[in-house]
């Protein structure tokens, strides 16, 4: 059976196992290439425990269990209850949230041992984030569920994907998490996770179309894309160390460089970008930077 975790090591240590799970989710994403599925073979319970048992489970502490909706797997209880018995001090469902809009089935999964829950939001109303899931209602339901962690004060995080689709609203959206929930939302950009990349040519907006200031706030790190305004090349090189082991497995695999980078100063610690995205909207925002001070000029221009 194909390898069904990764490590994924925190900024502080916290050393997480991510297990995916293979199930129908409850939304049809526009941007998933998952979402319009009308079948799927459901992740094996007992393969996931053959495959847990590969690992030394005592090096992690935290145990992160996503992939399609969790939420859906017919064994999810027993996952939890077997991941408290191996005495994981944290576990974390990564779910569309739809589902915790039930605040009976939420207190069960509190009292199984689930610790906390990272949920999208796609846009600050009903008719932006229905429209991106393609299911009328999910807005109402996930805010529900928003506000179900809240009352059973239990630690959550939010995130959006950056897409064509809501790019005009992302302002709004952060203002909505802030005044609604009291929460940062992380920005995500989108990852073209089918061959042909239907989903990604419809849905990713041209880099340059996304304001320098949420585009800071993203994992891209691209100085001739999302030069920082604030930062020196040290800061730069800085950051780069500091991150660069933390970027998804698939993005250090997926991404490449263009035969002009060779020319650029940032080209050793630079990751490129999606083979997808030069297909789809050219290469020629990726100029090579030659000299430190070319970005000061090229904001200046
Ligand atoms: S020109 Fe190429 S190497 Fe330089 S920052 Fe852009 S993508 Fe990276």
């Amino acid at each position: 059976m194909k390898k069904i975790m990764f490590l994924k090591p925190k900024r502080n240590k916290e050393i997480s196992l991510l297990i995916p799970i293979r199930n129908l989710c409850s939304n049809k994403c526009i941007f998933c290439a998952r979402g319009n599925r009308k079948e799927c073979i459901e992740s094996d319970y007992k393969e996931i425990i053959k495959s847990l048992s590969e690992y030394n489970l005592e090096d992690f502490t935290r145990a992160q269990i996503g992939g399609d909706e969790p939420l859906n797997f017919h064994s999810i209880k027993k996952l939890i209850r077997y991941l408290k018995i191996k005495d994981f001090k944290k576990i974390c469902i990564k779910t569309v949230g739809r589902k915790i809009s039930d605040i009976k089935l939420l207190k069960e999964l509190i009292e199984l041992g689930v610790s906390d829950f990272e949920l999208p939001l796609y846009g600050s109303t009903d008719i932006i984030h229905d429209s991106i899931t393609r299911v009328k209602g999910s807005f109402n339901e996930v805010v529900k569920g928003i506000q179900n962690l809240i009352k059973l004060n239990i630690y959550f995080k939010l995130h959006t994907i950056i897409l064509k689709q809501n790019l005009e609203n992302l302002y709004d959206l952060i203002d909505f998490a802030q005044k609604e929930f009291n929460k940062n939302i992380k920005l995500i950009l989108l990852f073209p996770d089918s061959k042909n990349a239907r989903e990604y040519q419809e849905c990713a907006p041209r880099l340059s179309n996304i304001p320098q200031k949420l585009l800071k706030k993203t994992e891209l790190y691209l100085p001739c894309i999302n030069y920082h305004l604030d930062r020196s090349f040290t800061d730069l090189y800085k950051a780069y160390n500091k991150r660069v082991g933390q970027a998804p497995l698939r993005d250090q695999q997926n991404m490449h460089k263009l035969d002009t980078c060779k020319k650029c100063i940032y080209f050793e610690m630079c990751d490129g970008y999606y083979l997808q995205y030069f297909k789809l909207y050219g290469t020629e925002e990726f100029k090579p930077i030659q000299k430190k001070v070319s970005i000061l000029r090229r904001l200046f221009k």
